[in-house]
Order: structure tokens, then C-alpha cells, then sequence
């Protein structure tokens, strides 16, 4: 193996960034040849491929977003885009490709492997919803946006004593509503691994009113449906003034904290030692604080589970 590839693709998340420096100094250090992808998945079909250097990854370790940028591309979905992409990669003379991003990216780095060709997936997306690690890269950041922004809505619920609703993003995961409703002290935390029950959440609401409570906060995942709904069933059903506050991208941006920024640099690196190994066709992850590798096309087909018990603790703790 002489030269290494790096995109990102889908969704981006905070610390994607800190990977591909990783990426790049690890494969350096290892005196190999390192070619960034522009635009994800789109940008290889399309050649947007350039040779990146020591100073390429300068002073991005702490910034947001992904300085190879990144795109959806349909075209990467049929054979001929995929055939395109590893005519590119051929033509560039790159051995083996480090593709970050989320569930869609992994399944297009699923698609190159059954096609004989050495790729290794690195989890970069806020949702915490990739099978095979314990952490995504730009959960904990988001998780730290969101906590931030549940202190600031509970001193203004606290002023106006009014029922609070914050829908987080996820998309069909609840981790970040469990982690940040759990960590922000939140009454309800509604997440689609679990049923809820309107009858309960308006009982709750109802028996924290009259022992005082001077306000509540309801988490809602995105994957649950829409906040303003259940704002509108709660005033309905129970006359109490409620606001909604919809974070959305907000979740996705900012500088990665120090603990997405650690784990990033070590998948990273992990995801070229795989490749100088011969091994392609993995995906690299961290499981009780080890660094793990699985097949990339097993891990896929893996569940991701939420923790049941810090979803039982979350309303034991809110009672
Ligand atoms: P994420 O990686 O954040 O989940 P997407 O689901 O949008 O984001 O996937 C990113 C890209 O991965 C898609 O735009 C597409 O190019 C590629 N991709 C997704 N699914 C497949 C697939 N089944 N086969 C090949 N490539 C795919």
C-alpha cells in the first residue's frame, strides 16, 4: 500500500475534520501518499481528487464541518457510478479509501468492498446511530449543543412557567434526546425505540403542576414525530400554555469537543493501520472505551440498540 484516500460523505458532523488530519499525518508518518476526495461520493465519480500534505490538515482539529466537503450522490447508489468511482481511484493510483460518515456512506463503502475494493468506514455523523460502536464522532458535541441549549430554555420556562417541548435531531435514533434529556434534567424524553403514552406524559405534567413545579421540559427525537404536534395535543388536553423550540442544524455545527476530537484522531488512525494490514472492508468503532473493527458488511446489518437502562433511569429520575 503506497497511497491512502480520504472523503467524507452524507451528513457531516463536528470532528470530521479532526479524522481526516488524522488520517492524513498517520498515513504520512507512515511514509505513504495520502489523496483527499472532494464532495463525498459525487466528487470521486467526478475526479475531484487532490494530493494532501502535512500542512493540508493544519488547524483544523478544532473546527466544525469538513474541509473535504461533502454531497449525497444518487449515481453512487447504481453500478455505474460505483464502477466510475473505482475507475478514479485507479486512475489516481490509490490502494485503499477511509470513507467517514454515516449509515448511507458505510453502505456505499459496502458497495466498493463487494467489489473488491479495500475501503474502512469511520462512524462521523451526530446521530449516534451507527451498529458496531459504542460513540459516533460529533455525538458528544451535539449532545453539549443541545444540553446548552435546554439551560438556557429551563431559566426562561422557569421565569414564564410554562411547558417546554425541544425537538433534537436523530433521525430514527433516540440517543441524543435520551443522553442530553437525561443530562438536562428533562420531565419526558420521547425517543422511537419506545412507545409513549399520552395519557402518562399528560398525568406527569399534570401531577409536577400541582406539587409546584414551575416548569416542565419535554425532549421529542426527531424520530418520534413533531414537537408542535404534541404541544398542540398537550394545550388541548390540558389548557397549559406550552412553546416549542425545533434546534436543528445548530446540532450539527460547532467546534467538536476535546472527547470527539480524541476519538476521531484514534479512528482515524486505526482506519489507515487497517489498510497498511491488507484488511479493507471494515468499519472501526470503540466498545467499552477499546478500539474494535468489524466487517463492514456484518456491522451493517447489526442493530444499533438505545440503553434501555439509562431510559429507565431517565424516568425514575424525572418522577
Ligand atoms: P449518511 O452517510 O449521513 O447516512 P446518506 O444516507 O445521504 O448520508 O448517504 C450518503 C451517500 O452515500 C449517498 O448520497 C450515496 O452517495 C451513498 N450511498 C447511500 N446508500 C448507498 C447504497 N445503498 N449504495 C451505494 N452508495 C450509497
Amino acid at each position: 500500500m503506497k497511497r491512502l484516500g480520504v472523503l467524507t460523505s452524507g451528513g457531516d458532523s463536528p470532528g470530521m475534520n479532526a479524522v481526516i488530519r488524522a488520517v492524513v499525518r498517520k498515513a504520512i508518518y507512515q511514509d505513504l501518499e495520502v489523496y483527499g476526495i472532494y464532495h463525498g461520493y459525487q466528487g470521486l465519480i467526478e475526479g475531484e481528487i487532490k494530493k494532501l500534505e502535512i500542512g493540508s490538515v493544519g488547524d483544523i482539529i478544532h473546527r466544525g464541518g469538513t474541509m473535504l466537503h461533502s454531497a449525497r450522490c444518487l449515481e453512487f447508489k447504481t453500478e455505474e457510478g460505483q464502477l466510475k468511482g473505482i475507475e478514479q481511484l485507479n486512475k489516481h493510483g490509490i490502494e485503499g479509501l477511509v470513507i467517514i460518515g454515516g449509515d448511507g456512506s458505510y453502505r456505499g463503502a459496502k458497495a466498493l468492498t463487494e467489489r473488491g475494493y479495500p475501503c474502512v468506514g469511520v462512524p462521523g455523523t451526530i446521530d449516534n446511530d451507527i451498529p458496531g460502536t459504542d460513540f459516533t464522532i460529533g455525538f458528544d458535541t451535539a449532545l453539549n449543543t443541545v444540553i446548552d441549549a435546554i439551560d438556557k430554555i429551563r431559566d426562561t420556562a422557569t421565569s414564564h412557567e410554562r411547558t417546554y417541548l425541544i425537538e433534537v435531531m436523530g433521525r430514527n435514533a433516540g440517543d441524543i434526546a435520551l443522553w442530553a434529556g437525561l443530562a438536562g434534567g428533562a420531565e419526558t424524553i420521547l425517543v422511537p425505540e419506545y412507545n409513549y403514552n399520552m395519557e402518562d406524559i399528560i398525568a406527569r405534567l399534570k401531577r409536577g403542576n400541582e406539587r409546584g413545579k414551575k416548569h416542565s421540559i419535554i425532549i421529542v427525537a426527531e424520530g418520534v414525530g413533531s414537537a408542535v404536534d404534541f404541544s398542540k395535543k398537550i394545550e388541548e388536553t390540558t389548557g397549559y400554555e406550552t412553546r416549542v423550540t425545533v434546534l436543528g442544524h445548530v446540532q450539527r455545527g460547532g467546534s467538536p469537543t476535546a472527547s470527539d476530537r480524541v476519538l476521531a484522531s484514534r479512528l482515524g488512525a486505526l482506519a489507515v493501520e487497517l489498510l497498511m494490514e491488507g484488511k479493507g472492508g471494515r468499519a472501526v468503532g470503540i466498545e467499552k472505551n477499546r478500539l474494535v473493527d468489524y466487517d463492514i458488511i456484518e456491522a451493517l446489518a447489526m442493530p444499533h440498540n438505545i440503553d434501555k437502562k439509562m431510559y429507565d433511569l431517565s424516568t425514575e429520575l424525572s418522577i
